[in-house]
């Protein structure tokens, strides 16, 4: 899996570009990694409305659930579908909108300085082995593109919006994403 710095895209996976999005900070490093859980309606899996949402053409009168949403200025880089299909809506390099009020060690609006990768899923299913391989091998390519991220600021919407967010919910199994993880991307010693 191989992204191209120039222009912030994942090479191999299906775009399907976002309008939610904008330039980050002047200046702005990419410092964090937020995991993000989601299904749409909420608990269906496999349908076209996770990429509608995002693109700003979701049908309100598609399902109930949808009425709310729908307007919602809403996106994330990456969605890592159950089969392990990667499709990208935001290139790295700019602001996906995925966080809202969030806040990691201290420092506001992750937006600014995070990539945001939405796996579907929900709170009472396990995600797929696919999913696992598919954000391990993400995020190792993301660590070898941008020297500003850490293996060790990876994180969940919880940790960065408590009591607002609970995705990727606890079916996340972290010990098994991070010993995938570490069994990719070794990092070099930076002197
Ligand atoms: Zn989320």
């Amino acid at each position: 899996m191989k992204i191209d710095s120039a222009t912030g895209l994942l090479t191999g996976a299906r775009q399907v570009l976002s309008p939610h999005c904008d330039a980050r900070p002047a200046g702005m490093a990419l410092e964090l990694l937020v995991v993000h859980g989601i299904s749409l309606p909420p608990g269906e899996f496999g349908g076209p409305w996770i990429d509608r949402l995002f693109t700003g053409t979701l049908p309100p009168d598609a399902h109930p659930f949808f009425r709310d949403l729908a307007g919602s200025r809403l996106s994330a880089h990456a969605l890592i579908r159950r089969d392990g299909q990667i499709v990208q809506y935001v290139p790295f390099g700019e602001r996906a909108w995925h966080a809202g009020i969030s806040q990691y060690r201290g420092r506001a609006q992750c937006n600014d300085f995070s990539i945001g990768v939405e796996l579907e899923g929900t709170g009472d299913t396990p995600y797929t082995d696919a999913q696992y391989q598919g954000l391990a091998a993400l995020a190792a390519a993301l660590l070898a593109t941008y020297d500003s991220l850490s293996a060790e600021h990876i994180v969940g919407h919880s940790d960065i919006a408590p009591g607002r967010k609970d995705d990727p919910w606890p079916t996340f199994d972290w010990p098994r994403f991070r010993a995938l993880l570490k069994e990719r991307y070794v990092p070099l010693a930076r002197s």
